[in-house]
């Protein structure tokens, strides 16, 4: 069967995830939802989605009525997942959400707990999850090839833009670079050193205090210990390009990827020479299968996707935010 899914927010990364899914083998549109009339009319049109499967945002809690949806992707600005989220899951959908989940921890508990009592699915949109080189990494370190893992480095940025957009807005976006860009070197540290930190130190920067307001981090650097003694060291940044690559250190030898989060093509080497792995599918098309087969055939994916995993990374960002504030290590329980 085929997983058929509702866009909800029709802007940037919509358009990617949307044009992708025509690659998908598992995944169709079927549903959008969107303030902006033209956006239903437009899209409806090109990818053949019809009216009364098109909704707003008042209307969505309709999709309840909708036989022709099993699932909505919501890929609105941070602030608005929590309460979209659940209401999906209240409409008795199954829900796919944009990173970050929420905007803390609090609301990654109440969006668990809300799809959990509703009986629905809640991933998280972790492309890099099952993207082919970061996972071989994934295997090699499994399979012993790194020997024992004793650093990871996870450099996540890039230089933004238009100062009037909703990410350098602490209301729509909870916070600044950490949430948006720096939590791929915080996820990737996760699963890349296979444990779960057990205390965090950060530090943040700040040469722009016009453009990031009070609450919109520009730069921080973060470190993670976790309980097997590896440490992990990160920079996450609104102020710098070419800022993309993961390091994995292990005993008998290093793995690398640079690009490690982009669009890809993602590249990689380690000790031994470059990893040698492309594919021509669109990250979020494979993305997309891979979601329809946990979702319908319930399949366990190598790397977690689901809400639980979501909000591991937001219970981490809290404490970074805290570190930051109180300049000491908070310990992760
Ligand atoms: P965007 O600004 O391009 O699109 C956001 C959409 O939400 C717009 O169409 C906008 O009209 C709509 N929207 C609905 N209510 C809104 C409101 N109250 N205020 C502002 N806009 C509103 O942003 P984007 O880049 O598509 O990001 C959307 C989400 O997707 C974010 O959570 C972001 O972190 C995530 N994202 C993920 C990836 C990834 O690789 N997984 C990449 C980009 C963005």
């Amino acid at each position: 069967p085929v997983l058929r899914v509702a866009l909800m927010g029709l802007g940037g990364y919509a358009s990617r995830v949307a044009e992708s899914m025509q690659q998908s083998r598992r995944a169709k549109i079927t549903g959008l939802i969107s303030g902006t009339p033209e956006k239903l009319k437009s899209w409806g049109e090109k990818y053949g989605v019809p009216e009364n499967s098109r909704y707003n945002y008042e209307s969505f809690d309709a999709v309840k009525n909708n036989p022709d949806i099993d699932a909505v992707y919501v890929i609105t600005p941070n602030a608005l997942h929590h309460d979209q989220v659940i209401r999906c899951a209240a409409a008795g959908k199954h829900v796919i959400c944009e990173k970050p989940m929420g905007l803390n921890a609090k609301e990654g508990r109440e969006m668990v707990a809300a799809c959990k009592k509703a009986g629905k699915q809640l991933l998280v949109g972790y492309r890099m999850h099952f993207e082919p080189l970061t996972l071989e990494i994934h295997r090699m370190r499994m399979a012993g090839e790194l020997g024992a893992v004793k650093f990871f480095q996870g450099l996540s940025g890039f230089r933004i833009g238009d100062p009037t957009q909703w990410r350098l807005n602490k209301a729509l976006a909870g916070g600044g670079a950490l949430m948006d860009i720096g939590i791929y070197a915080l996820n990737g540290c996760r699963y890349m050193v296979g444990e779960e930190p057990v205390w965090v130190t950060a530090q943040e920067t700040k040469t722009d205090r016009v453009k990031f307001k009070e609450g919109v981090d520009e730069t921080i650097t973060f470190q993670l210990g976790f309980p097997g003694g590896v440490t992990a060291s990160c920079l996450s940044s609104y102020n710098m390009n070419n800022l993309d690559r993961f390091f994995l250190n292990g005993e008998k030898g290093f793995a690398e990827l640079q690009p490690a989060s982009s669009y890809g093509p993602i590249k990689g080497r380690t000790n031994k020479g470059p990893l040698e792995l492309t594919t021509d599918r669109p990250q979020q098309a494979v993305q997309m299968d891979e979601m329809a087969a946990i979702i319908l055939d319930g399949r366990k994916p190598v790397i977690p996707v689901d809400g639980e995993e979501g909000l591991r990374d937001l219970v981490i960002i809290d404490a970074i935010y805290k570190a930051v504030k109180t300049g000491g290590k908070v310990k992760l329980v």
